[in-house]
């Protein structure tokens, strides 16, 4: 099996549950309120840990409390932390407000994420030795095309999700194997909110992509093939937080395996992730055992 390596975001996710988000100004009396272990390289690094996949994770945790509970949230998913360097000042950290009619508001603070602006020595050599490099839009442009760069130079493989959606750096997607937008991120990149469309204009730059379309499943479109739809498995959507991250990681250990068409069984698996409410810790295991 080959190596995954992530790089990417990771902060504590601050949650809480009102019923109706403060206004400008406004201050309103929450009911639950709950610290979970996020960021989308961490989702995405748990959830390929979990899904068999050997995995390496690049990134930054601060000297504050959270560090630590987030480096130990990767290791106990048995993802590796040796690049996960922890730097003076905080952990990133997102303050989540969701509302009863299930609306998400989110002010996110990079912290230790945004010191991450390059690649030194040892992720240069991580990557050299993984057969898959995810990246995501959280940390700085800068590393993130590093990274893609170097991957690119070296033959490794690299799964870009664009998230969150923004103009993408220079020469990132020409670097990049497979491309993994949900159908809004698909549509804010190419102006296409049709995802046949958007994925067809996507192709002119990557050779694959996945556009994810929640509870519809996803659209799988290579260059000089019929696009494949794959419906998703039904599920309750007890909370969809972390289904995209799970999604990925999914997939990403089927690709790791060597698995030429490995959508479906990225689908079914975090069809599973939706079926309990919460971020990182509904994350499906392998063979599903916490499927219920
Ligand atoms: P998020 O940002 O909430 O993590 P996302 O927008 O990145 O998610 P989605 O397109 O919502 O990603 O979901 C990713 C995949 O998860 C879908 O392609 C599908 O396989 C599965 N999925 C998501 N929501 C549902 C659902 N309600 N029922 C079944 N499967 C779902």
């Amino acid at each position: 099996m080959t190596v995954i390596v992530v790089l990417g975001g990771t902060s504590m996710d601050l949650v809480a549950h009102v019923a109706r988000a403060p206004g400008r100004g406004e201050t309103v009396t929450g009911r639950e309120f709950a610290a979970v272990p996020g960021g989308k390289g961490t989702g995405q690094a748990v959830a390929a840990a979990r899904a068999g996949g050997e995995v390496v994770m690049i990134g930054a945790v601060g000297t504050d409390g959270y560090g630590p509970l987030l480096r130990a949230h990767l290791e106990q998913a048995g993802v590796d932390t040796g690049l996960l360097h922890t730097v003076p000042g905080p952990s990133g950290t997102a303050h989540i407000v969701v509302d009863d009619g299930g609306a998400r508001s989110a002010v996110v603070v990079p912290g230790a994420n945004g010191t991450v602006t390059g690649l030194g020595p040892g992720e240069r050599a991580a990557i050299a030795s993984a057969g898959l490099l995810l990246l995501q839009l959280e940390l700085p442009a800068a590393a993130v095309t590093d990274a893609a760069r170097a991957a690119r130079s070296l033959g490794v493989r690299t799964v870009l999700t664009p998230s969150p959606v923004r103009p993408l750096p220079e020469g990132l997607l020409d670097a990049v194997g497979l491309l993994v937008p949900d159908e809004h991120e698909a549509a804010a990149l190419t102006g296409f909110g049709d995802p046949h469309a958007a994925a067809q204009i996507l192709l002119r730059q990557v050779p694959e992509v996945v556009v994810t379309l929640g509870a519809r499943g996803c659209l799988y479109a290579a260059r000089g093939e019929e696009p494949v739809l794959f419906p998703a498995p039904e599920a309750t959507a007890a909370g969809t937080a972390g289904a995209g991250d799970a999604f990925v990681g999914t997939l990403a250990a089927a690709l790791a395996e060597g698995r030429a068409v490995p959508e479906s069984l990225a689908s079914a698996s975090a069809a599973l992730c939706v079926r309990r409410p919460g971020a990182s810790a509904s994350l499906p295991r392998r063979g599903g055992t916490e499927a219920a």
